[in-house]
């Protein structure tokens, strides 16, 4: 599968905002984004948005750009998203987030047992999480309201996933998975609503992108 190579913190810095890609280094001071500010990376970055508001086309390119970039998602896959979520009843935009927000790799992070959705993208990749008690390794399946998500009892005394943990414990979960008991276990406990999801998207733009 084709990856992105570069760093990371540069694609933060190419949409302006906190994409929260790097795990524990978001929340701390030492965030390019904290340090410079959204300035566009590269010896013109700076020239590049001066005076310049994007709208239309320009817009609507880089809040999709944007919401492939948080999810770690490539283009055929999220153009495949799209046109599942505007097969769905409800609004389009709106769908296409459910469905990214219910992809195991995204549960997993939200449930706290990895600091980025890279991260726990290669747990699940290396057959570190179970569903329901069964190994999952496709990071796309999608979790459905009922099911438990948990680590491998192999894998629970990782540092990284332990830390994880801990972290999430004290940040808060979203409101659609829950502790499940004081095992390292999760359980979906309903459907993500769009309150839960990032606020700064705009996801119209995304279909209007799209439907051109
Ligand atoms: Fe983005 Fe995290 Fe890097 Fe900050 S530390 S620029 S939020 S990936």
């Amino acid at each position: 599968m084709a990856r992105y190579r570069d760093a990371v913190c540069r694609l933060c810095r190419r949409e302006g905002a906190k994409l929260f890609l790097k795990g524990d280094r978001c929340y701390k001071p030492s965030c390019p984004i904290e340090k410079r500010g959204t300035q566009p990376p590269g010896q013109h970055g700076n020239s590049m948005r001066r005076g310049k508001a994007l709208v239309g086309y320009g817009q609507q390119l880089r809040e999709k750009q944007k919401v492939k970039r948080i999810y770690f998602i490539l283009e055929g896959q999220f153009r495949n998203y799209f046109e599942r979520a505007a097969r769905m009843k409800g609004i389009t935009g709106e769908n296409l987030l459910f469905l990214l927000e219910r992809r195991l790799d995204n549960a997993v992070y939200r449930a706290g047992f990895s600091t980025s959705r890279r991260q726990a993208r290669q747990l699940v990749n290396h057959g570190h999480v179970l569903v329901n008690g069964k190994k999952v390794d496709i990071p796309s399946y999608q979790v459905r309201a009922g099911e438990a998500i948990s680590i491998k009892e192999g894998s629970r005394k990782n540092p990284h996933i332990e830390g994880a943990w801990q972290t999430a414990s004290g940040r808060g979960r979203p409101a659609w998975i829950s502790q499940d008991g004081g095992e390292m276990s999760a359980r979906i406990s309903g459907l993500p609503s769009r309150e839960d999801i990032d606020r700064s998207i705009n996801e119209q733009l995304i279909v209007e992108l799209y439907s051109k």
